[in-house]
Formats: C-alpha cells, structure tokens, sequence
C-alpha cells in the first residue's frame, strides 16, 4: 500500500506484513517527558530554594499528569512517559502508577542534565543510575530519550549496550530508522521542535527554560497540519508533551479536541514507543543509518 493512499482502513502497528507502520498511513506516539522539578534543577541547585517555580514544576505531577491520565483513558488511547529516574526515585508511586494504566515507562536520564553537558563517563553513570532506579521498582524499559534531546554521539550506543529497543532523541527522519553502533543496532523514533510542546508553552522568568505562552488554539492548528502532512507522506507522528505544560485545563481540552480529530481519521493508528520500536526492529525496509560527527576542520571553524 502506499501510505500516501490510505485505504481506510484502521492501521494495526503490529500486522505483519506491512512494515512498521502496519496498515496505517500515520501512526502516532503520544509522548509525555514527567520531568518535575528536573529541568530546573539542572540549571541549578538554588533554585531548589525557590518555592514558586518548585511548585511550577511539581504541577506536572501533581495535578497534570492525573488529569492527562483520565483524559487518555476517556479515549482509550495509550501513550508513553519518559521519566527521568530523579523523579521516579523522589515519587515512587509515580512510575507504578502510570504503568497500571497500561502505559508505557521509557527512561529519560536521571538528572535531566543533557549528555552534550557531561564527560562521557558521567553520562554512563547517569544513565545506569536512572536503570537501577526501575529495576529496583520493577519497571520493565524499552527505549530512551535523551534529557532536552541533546544526546551526546555515545547516546545511542548506550542505549544499545544495556539493550534496549530504542531511542527518542534525534531528529534525521521523519520515520523509524535504525542507528547502528558500536554495540548493536538500535530503533531511532525520531522527534522534532514542531512537535514538542515546550516551544509553545514553557514560561518562566527564571531559569531561562523558555518565554512563550500560545494560543492553544493556534498550537493544535499546527499539530493538525503535521499530523495531515504524516497522513499524506506515511510518517511517525511523535508528539512530546509535558505534564507541567500541557496538563493546564484549556490545554488539556485542546489536546482532547486534537485527539479527537486524530481518532477520527481512519487511516490513523496510536502506539506505545516501545510497540513501534518492536515492528520497526523487524521491519527489513528500515533505513540503517551510521551517525558520526561531521569533520570540522579547525582552519574552516577556528572557534
Ligand atoms: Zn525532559
């Protein structure tokens, strides 16, 4: 089938046959990154002091993340939460919880410090810190995503060592492709800026974590109109939302009306990451690609 010719059929991620996307013509993953307090931690460990912009950021789990949680069981759709292990450590019931929604748990660092900022040894050891914190609450992993998408080029090969099915960081296709490392081939299920709700809503006067506050009307015209352009070209449409962001009440409801008009398109399908990593593994047609960092020659960028 050509996926820009939806045959109107709903998709199935998982029948064989059809490649990774199944019969569908686009297939979405709702994302959700629970970072709480992280982000702005990583700035700085003052702002620990701060009592405002703390309880900014434990709105996100406080109060969005059950809302966003309702709202995905009124319509039956099933998503995926990057926590990262700081948060699940510091709430223990909060990892559980979403997995006895059926959802999906992914790894999302431990600190939210982006690996482009550490050595790669710290790196390492912030990612094996935030593994040991769901084996201990028996979390089973599949994928990753890098804290602020600044995966560092060991990334994904880290991802691969502790052998999980993917990662959820770069952004070189607007499908599933697989990245090969030093350590095995893994899924890579790409993101972008236009599909993160960070760019529209993230506020604060500091840290410096973003100054927009949209029109939710206007954010859900542009998810529309990617969400079509998926249809039309056979695409992953994998959406990154934040609990402190998104699940305030009249951006909940325009997520609501934008799911809505996803569920109605027929030729659209919803996943867990860790579901459309599984066929895309298997999926012979994938792009195999080998990043590497492009030679910057020193008398070309002398800075
Ligand atoms: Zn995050």
């Amino acid at each position: 089938m050509n996926p820009g010719e939806p045959d109107g059929r709903p998709g199935d991620a998982d029948e064989p046959g059809h490649g990774w996307q199944g019969r569908a013509a686009a297939v979405v993953t709702l994302t959700f990154d629970v970072d709480a307090e992280t982000p702005v931690l990583a700035h700085g460990r003052d702002f620990a002091e701060h009592a405002s912009t703390m309880s900014h950021q434990a709105y996100g789990p406080d109060v969005g993340l059950p809302r966003i949680l309702d709202l995905l069981a009124d319509l039956s759709v099933p998503a995926t939460f990057f926590v990262p292990g700081w948060v699940a450590e510091h709430r223990p019931w909060l990892a559980p919880s979403i997995a006895e929604h059926g959802h999906e748990v992914a790894h999302h660092s431990y600190s939210h410090r982006p690996p482009t900022s550490m050595t790669a040894e710290e790196e390492r050891a912030d990612f094996e810190r935030a593994l040991a914190v769901f084996d201990r609450q028996d979390i089973e992993i599949h994928g990753h995503r890098a804290a602020l998408w600044e995966a560092s080029w060991q990334t994904t090969g880290l991802v691969a060592e502790h052998g999980l099915t993917y990662d959820s960081s770069l952004m070189g296709d607007d499908r599933p492709y697989k990245v090969a490392t030093p350590a095995g081939e893994v899924v890579e299920l790409p993101v972008h800026w236009s599909l993160d709700d960070w760019e529209q809503y993230a506020y604060l006067p500091a840290p410096h974590i973003g100054s927009v506050i949209e029109s939710p009307a206007k954010v859900i015209e542009l998810w529309r109109a990617e969400l079509d352009g998926m249809r039309h070209y056979g695409g992953l449409f994998n959406l990154c939302l934040h609990p402190f962001l998104s699940g305030r009440p009249g951006r909940a409801l325009a997520l609501r009306r934008f799911l809505e008009y996803a569920l109605s398109r027929a030729d659209v399908t919803f996943a867990r990451c860790a579901d459309v990593a599984r066929t895309a593994a298997a999926d012979p047609a994938l792009t195999i690609r080998h990043p590497q960092p492009p030679a910057a020659e020193p008398d070309v960028y002398p800075h």
